[in-house]
């Protein structure tokens, strides 16, 4: 019992993040960021806010540091705007994308509606619409939908579309999906969108830079699709904290009401001015991601021939269970030797593990120190 926290939350159960031990003693695959330095862009961007490095004179982003930031971001959102092909008022700037789902949350759920959402998905979801005292229509999973997509697990662990359409309620779906790493098809997710039409789908896209396709061109089509992405993945920028959101000029406008509401200037002046060499570095970023599917690959053969059963991902993450050891087993053997994996205690994943597709020379000590706990359990 808390003593002053407000009735509604008493025993309010938070969301968990996944553990943070960066003294270099781990080797850390359980958070999904990228495994790759900030561009050198973002350096010279980070040198060029030094006092004096102004070329003209003018104010040096640290001498500015005492003013506001641009409560509008307009620069960056003509950044992102023209990186996705769309107009600056299709964007939304948020702190990390986490508080897209927030603002969606409280800008786009009536008290008596319910927000719909696989029933495995990520976690912040159900945490969310909790804190706001929204119903939530958890949708059962399903064997791959998708006939012949290389699903070996049999598990019942898909996202069916079907499932999706004519819903009538408000949507959100990662897509890829976490911690599954499984997509929907653009085709698919148009049909969430035609069949939900007073509705807000919200596809959450923070992974969908790692080989699925995007359907932020849906959003010139469709005025109730909203489109969430981070740099916190692809982007090697999750300490500091960008997600954007693309979406109809209404859409981001509602979006922008509830920010406004709550945090006025929620990008800091770093964070922009980092964020906007970061698009200028698109190119650098894509070859990393281009690494990670390679990388991806090669990791979810050496499972498969260590008797993993790996749910196929288009995410920089892969799902994997072993045939016979138990996932929470794996979990803490490989905590043992200094590799941070992450386990989820939900029961209907319980026999997986979430690893993080790291650079090549973490994935192969990863792949060494698994190597001798199948070894140890083996001789047991
Ligand atoms: N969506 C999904 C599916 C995620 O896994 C995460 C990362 N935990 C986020 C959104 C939020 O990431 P961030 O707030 O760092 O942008």
């Amino acid at each position: 019992m808390s003593r002053y926290m407000k009735k509604r939350y008493q025993g309010f159960a938070s969301y968990t993040p996944g553990e943070q031990r960066n003294d270099g003693t781990y080797v850390k695959l359980n958070t999904n960021e990228s495994p790759f330095p900030p561009a050198p862009k973002v350096l010279a961007a980070l040198e060029g806010m030094l006092p004096g490095s102004s070329p003209d004179g003018s104010l040096s982003g640290f001498e500015a540091l005492r003013l506001y930031p641009d409560p509008t971001g307009r620069t960056l959102k003509e950044k992102l705007a023209a990186l996705h092909g769309v107009a600056p008022e299709n964007i939304f700037l948020s702190n990390g994308s986490d508080d897209i789902l927030n603002f969606a949350m409280m800008a786009f759920v009536d008290d008596d509606e319910a927000v719909a959402f696989p029933e495995i998905t990520y976690s912040f979801n159900d945490v969310i619409a909790d804190l706001h005292g929204v119903k939530v229509n958890l949708i059962p999973m399903r064997p791959d939908p998708h006939a012949g997509f290389s699903d070996k697990t049999g598990d019942e662990l898909f996202i069916d579309p079907a499932d999706y359409f004519g819903l009538n309620q408000n949507i959100i779906i990662p897509n890829p999906n976490a911690p599954t790493g499984t997509v929907l098809t653009p085709g698919e997710i148009e049909k969430i969108i035609r069949t939900n039409p007073d509705h807000v789908v919200l596809i959450d896209e923070a992974y969908a830079d790692f080989g699925a396709e995007s359907v932020i061109p849906l959003t010139k089509k469709y005025d109730n699709l909203l489109v969430s992405h981070t740099f916190s993945k692809y982007a090697s920028f999750a300490g500091g904290r960008l997600g954007y959101a693309v979406g109809s000029p209404g859409l981001i406008r509602d979006l922008m009401t509830i920010q406004y509401s709550t945090n006025p200037y929620n990008i800091n002046r770093l964070t922009m001015t980092l964020a906007e060499a970061t698009v200028d570095a698109d190119a650098y970023y894509r070859a990393n991601a281009e690494k990670i599917r390679a990388t991806r690959a090669r990791v979810t053969g050496e499972l498969e021939r260590m008797g993993f059963e790996v749910i196929p991902s288009l995410a920089n993450f892969v799902f994997a269970k072993h045939q016979s050891i138990p996932g929470r087993t794996i979990y803490e053997e490989m905590l043992r030797r200094f590799v941070l994996i992450r386990h989820f205690d939900n029961p209907k994943i319980t026999d997986y593990n979430r690893i993080s597709i790291g650079s090549d020379e973490q994935m192969d000590i990863f792949l060494e120190r698994l190597r001798d706990v199948l070894r140890e359990s083996d001789s047991k």
